[in-house]
C-alpha cells in the first residue's frame, strides 16, 4: 500500500471491522452478506476526497448529482435478496459506483446490472477490471425496462426509486423470485419486498428509505 495515498488507514481492517460491527448492531445477521461488506473496498467506489468517510454508515455523492447507498441499506437488500433458497442471477437496477453490484457479485454467481447514465457506468465498468471481476454484466439502459436478455432472474434489486412499481420488472422475476424495490417520491419511499409464486405477487415491507428517482430515459 502506498503511505502517500490519503486513503491509506481508511482501508484498515480495524475501520471495516468497525463498520461490521455496527451492522451487526443495527440487525443485519447473514454471515455472508456482513463477511461481502468486509471485504469490498468500499473507498475506491467514493471520490477520493471522501475516501476517509467511506466505512462510515452513511451515503456519499458519486458525482452527477447521485449516491452511493449506505452501507446498512445495502446490506438490508443483499440480505432480502438471499433470504430464501441460493439464487443463481439477480439484476440490479441503477449501478451507480458499482459498489452494491460488487457486494452482490460474492454472493450470487451471475450479476446484471444497469445504468441510464454513460460515464457513471464507464467508471464502475472501469473498477469492475481494475478489481477482476468478471461475474458482473453491465448494459447502458432505463432499467425500467428490466433487462429481458437475460430474464428470468432470481432476484431484482433496484437502487433508485420509481413512483410506482415497473410492470416489465415483475415480469423478468423468476417464479419464486424477489424484488427488492423501493417506491414513492423525493419525501421517502418504501422499501418493499415483491415475491413472485407464480401470477401472484405478494408484498411486504422492509424498511422507509431515501433514493435517488428512477428516472426514465438515458442520459
Ligand atoms: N447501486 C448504486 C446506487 C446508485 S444511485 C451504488 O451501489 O452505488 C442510483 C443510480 O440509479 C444512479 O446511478 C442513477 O443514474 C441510476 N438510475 C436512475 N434512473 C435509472 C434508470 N431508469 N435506469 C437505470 N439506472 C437508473
Amino acid at each position: 500500500m502506498n503511505a502517500g495515498h490519503s486513503g491509506i488507514g481508511m482501508t484498515s481492517l480495524r475501520t471495516r471491522d468497525r463498520l461490521v460491527a455496527r451492522l451487526r448492531e443495527e440487525g443485519i445477521r447473514n454471515p455472508a452478506v456482513l463477511e461481502a461488506i468486509r471485504e469490498v473496498p468500499r473507498h475506491l467506489f467514493v471520490d477520493e476526497a471522501l475516501a476517509s468517510r467511506a466505512y462510515e454508515d452513511t451515503a456519499l455523492p458519486i458525482g452527477f448529482g447521485q449516491t452511493i447507498s449506505q452501507p446498512y441499506i445495502v446490506a438490508l437488500m443483499t440480505e432480502a435478496v438471499l433470504a430464501e433458497g441460493s439464487p443463481q442471477s439477480v439484476l440490479e437496477v441503477g449501478t451507480g459506483s458499482g459498489y452494491q453490484a460488487v457486494v452482490l457479485s460474492r454472493l450470487v454467481p451471475k450479476v446484471y446490472s444497469v445504468e441510464r447514465h454513460a460515464k457513471l457506468l464507464q467508471r464502475s465498468r472501469q473498477l469492475f477490471r481494475e478489481l477482476r471481476i468478471y461475474n458482473i454484466k453491465t448494459n447502458l439502459s432505463d432499467g425500467s425496462w428490466g433487462w429481458p436478455g437475460h430474464a428470468p432472474y432470481d432476484a431484482i434489486v433496484v437502487t433508485a426509486a420509481p413512483l410506482e412499481v415497473p410492470q416489465a420488472l415483475l415480469e423478468q422475476l423468476a417464479d419464486g423470485g424477489r424484488l427488492v424495490i423501493p417506491v414513492g417520491d423525493r419525501g421517502g419511499q418504501e422499501l418493499r419486498v415483491i415475491t413472485r409464486n407464480g401470477y401472484r405477487f405478494e408484498e411486504s415491507h422492509l424498511a422507509w428509505v431515501s433514493f435517488v428517482p428512477l428516472v426514465p430515459g438515458r442520459s
